[in-house]
């Protein structure tokens, strides 16, 4: 007791013997130092190259004119339903298109590919005839679409009908397209958007997919639109009891309406030929690196369901190495079950010799807006408020958590995903959408980015929801929570630093497959940015003022300029003048750059007495024309 006592009063002593500030030098060197210090607690900002900093300002510089052409409507402040075209019309989007992001980490597998590339494949198939969409029947299964022979009552055919073209069915297929008034206008009511999410599930999702003669199509067009995009892995969930089928005339079939099913085997021949597929993909497609499953059950399933469907991703995890990577459980946490609920479940899956569990957990978690003790569920036998499956979260050993996002209200918690290495799966556009992030400048991701804690990015079901591109959800990223290309560049080879892939297979994809994208893409913005014409583009630049004003003699001061249109610097290059002296400089932004100016020569501090003044000027185009600053730098001899 006595020691902690100590310790504090040390702590304390140690701030107050700082303070008061004798000089602005002084406080200049220690707002750097703070800098530093809080760089090195985040842990990944390391040094770039030359050609890094050009792109990296470059990025800040298309960011910058983003901001000011979108200032009053901010784009990732306001509900993605209304500002998608602007999105994906920017410059900043079509420049983060390229821009290698490793993998795309939290989708569900039914839900990736844009539904009006889906509708292209289901109306080009062999089997469209076949469609057919539910009517007349029950509110909550209207506009499902299907494959029959023989449909149900309440189904129509979609083929030759001007009621169901590809134009008219797009906007019933997703949340987007069919948003109502009321969910527009309550963008925290996470109840009320999951409401309008569940059934767009159905629409043109698994009963679709899974006919055999659309299945494949399918998944090369997704893992196509990944590489468009430059993503170069996935991983998805999905269930694993899907099964193919084919459409069968013989009167045998016609209780399934027509489908027989080819997968005996309970969902493993699809898996067989999903792996055979991307192989295949990936020879055609070598900077590709692959695709791996995490096999999901439901939240809302009983406790014995819950340990079959655990059992089986045991088996099909020692089965399948290279594609199934662990076990998930999804649907809308703050209506499914508690982790708690399933305690005794979680508990048959550990080694009792090792302590190791029998299948990685990559467990959706926090993914609500309510404190620990208040709970939306209306489960009689489970009253456990969602935030608190976060302790489960951290007991069970998860190796990601999805969402993560109740993680900010628990630090303690928080700080043991930091230490175990756990990665938090950030869905910025879902976590808006599902009403949980209303501006996405407010996103926990912030918090966790800066304090070290391991974040990659998902766009969970980025088709379904109707906004299709993951870029989107980069852009929302990059223009709301101040991230640089040290921050881009970290986020991508995290998705795959924390990935379900085996460790030698991660470091051959970062070294053979994402590194030499992402030294194509500096290579090709740098050429980019070095072609733009600043000169035109801006107004003339100027300075306001500079910080410190002072600095010592025989040492050297970064001192800071502050002022306007900067641009030019970017690929020129800064040079600063103190006196007669040229010192080196450094584009920090369009409105701020920085000089390392060396103290005075000896010869030159003799007969300076206790100061020394002198101009100041800074060159944003490598030296060739200065801007004079209307104030002086002092050198002081006590300093
Ligand atoms: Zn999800």
């Amino acid at each position: 007791m006595f020691a902690l006592r100590m310790s504090l009063v040390i702590l304390v002593a140690d701030v107050w013997a700082k303070t008061p500030f004798m000089s602005e030098y002084e406080f200049s060197r220690r707002r750097d130092e703070l800098i530093r210090e809080e760089r090195e607690y985040a842990g990944h900002l390391r040094e770039l190259t030359a050609d890094e900093k050009i792109v990296d300002n470059y990025l800040e510089y298309l960011k910058w004119q983003e901001f000011i052409a979108t200032e009053d409507k901010f784009l990732p402040s306001v509900g993605l339903e209304g500002v998608l075209d602007d999105i994906v019309n920017s410059k900043v989007f079509k420049t983060l298109k390229k821009f290698p992001k490793g993998g795309n980490m939290h989708l569900h597998e039914n839900h990736i590919l844009s539904k009006k590339k889906m509708l292209d494949i289901v109306f080009a198939s062999e089997d469209f005839e076949h469609l057919h969409v539910a009517v007349d029947v029950p509110e909550s299964k209207k506009w499902r679409l299907d494959f029959f022979l023989n449909p149900p009552a309440g189904w129509e055919k979609v083929k030759g009908n001007p009621k169901y073209t590809k134009e008219k069915l797009l906007p019933h297929m997703t949340m987007m397209g069919s948003m109502t008034e009321f969910a527009k206008v309550n963008p925290t009511n996470s109840a009320r958007r999951w409401e309008e999410m569940d059934p767009m599930f159905s629409r043109l999702g698994s009963k679709v997919i899974a006919n055999v003669n659309i299945k494949f199509k399918y998944l090369e067009s997704y893992l196509k639109a990944a590489l468009e995009e430059n993503v170069q892995y996935l991983e998805a969930r999905s269930s694993i009891s899907s099964r193919l089928y084919t459409l069968d005339p013989d009167p045998k079939y016609n209780s399934t309406g027509g489908k027989r099913y080819i997968d005996e085997t309970g969902g493993e021949y699809e898996l067989q030929e999903n792996i055979k597929f991307i192989e295949g993909f990936v020879k055609k497609n070598p900077e590709f690196i692959g695709m791996r499953k995490i096999v999901n059950s439901y939240r809302g399933a009983s406790v014995s369901e819950m340990y079959g469907d655990m059992e089986k991703a045991v088996r099909l995890y020692h089965k399948y190495p290279s594609y199934i990577g662990g076990f998930d459980m999804v649907g809308e946490e703050d209506k499914g079950n508690s982790l708690l609920y399933f305690m005794n479940d979680f508990m048959k899956m550990y080694d009792n010799t090792t302590g190791k569990s029998l299948v990685p957990f990559y467990l959706h978690n926090g993914e609500t807006n309510w404190p620990d003790d208040l709970e939306s569920s209306t489960n009689k036998k489970d009253p456990v408020g969602t935030l608190q499956n976060t302790y489960e979260a951290v007991l069970l050993g998860a190796k990601r958590v999805g969402h993560g996002l109740g993680f900010f209200k628990h630090p303690y918690l928080l700080n043991k995903l930091k230490e175990h290495q756990t990665a938090i799966e950030i869905c910025p556009a879902s976590n808006q959408l599902l009403g949980y992030v209303p501006d996405l400048r407010n996103h926990p991701a912030n918090n966790f980015i800066r304090m070290g804690a391991p974040v990659i990015l998902g766009a969970d079901d980025p088709a379904t929801f109707g906004y299709d591109h993951f870029t989107v959800d980069w852009y929302e990223a990059f223009m709301g929570w101040g991230l640089r290309l040290q921050d881009l560049r970290h986020l991508a080879i995290n998705s795959l630093k924390y990935s379900t892939m085996p460790k030698e297979d991660i470091n051959a994809a970062i070294k053979d497959k994402w590194e030499p994208a992402y030294q194509r893409f500096i290579a090709d913005i740098k050429k980019e940015a070095c072609a733009v014409d600043f000169d035109a583009s801006t107004n003339a630049p100027a300075i306001s003022r500079i910080a410190p004003r002072e600095g010592p003699m025989k040492r050297s001061t970064k001192v800071y300029v502050f002022g306007r249109n900067f641009e030019e610097g970017i690929c020129k290059g800064v040079r600063c003048k103190f006196g007669n002296a040229v010192v080196p400089g450094s584009y920090i932004s369009g409105q701020h750059v920085s000089c390392n100016v060396s103290g005075l020569r000896r010869r030159n501090r003799k007969g300076a007495g206790k100061s020394k003044a002198v101009g100041v000027a800074v060159s944003v185009d490598g030296g060739a024309t200065y801007i004079s600053y209307d104030g002086q730098f002092t050198f002081v001899r006590n300093l």
